[in-house]
């Protein structure tokens, strides 16, 4: 392993061991079936523009290639763009050329749920924010080493926020899970 590689792998964990060393911020209990953060409809209407909607609310799917974040490749955290949890570190995006922001691994796979989708005759792991219950996209068994996972995302479910390192994209995960 090349010394850029290892430098890159411990950042890479900096981030994700910042969010599994936290216990929950005290407005996420994740232990029901109920979400921690839920509005009614017309409040998600009022959050969200209305591809956001379609995208996290109806399952939708937006245009690969034409959706802001496949191709950013800035240091910085991207969130659930309905809720705020940070969900994925550009410290764990890979180009996959698929059109959508990729990422091989979540920040924290508690923060990242998985349900089995069977729509458009395909058999399909979804995956959402387990916050608000948003769709975020799919996760397929095809990603590069070492996870071989690739979490293919919506750039309409995230929200970006650019800082100048990956300290501080830790920092931003602390204070988040440090939130009373
Ligand atoms: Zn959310």
């Amino acid at each position: 392993m090349s010394k850029n590689t290892s430098q890159l792998n411990s950042k890479r964990k900096q981030v994700s061991q910042s969010a599994s060393a936290c216990g929950l911020p005290s407005h996420v209990d994740l232990s029901g079936d109920q979400s921690s953060v839920s509005y009614s409809e017309a409040e998600w209407r009022k959050r969200l523009t209305e591809e956001q909607y379609l995208v996290t609310r109806e399952q939708g799917t937006e245009r690969p290639f034409a959706n802001p974040f496949h191709d950013n490749k800035a240091i910085g955290l991207y969130r659930c763009v309905a809720c705020e949890t940070p969900l994925f570190s550009s410290t764990d995006k890979f180009d996959s050329g698929s059109g959508w922001p990729s990422f091989d691994s979540p920040i924290d796979s508690r923060t990242l749920g998985e349900t089995r989708d069977v729509s458009y005759g395909m058999v399909r792991v979804e995956v959402h924010c387990n916050v608000c219950g948003s769709h975020q996209g799919h996760v397929f068994p095809d990603g590069p080493a070492p996870t071989g996972t690739r979490y293919c995302i919506n750039s309409a479910a995230l929200r970006f926020e650019s800082v100048e390192s990956v300290e501080l994209i830790v920092q931003l995960v602390k204070d988040w899970y440090q939130a009373q």
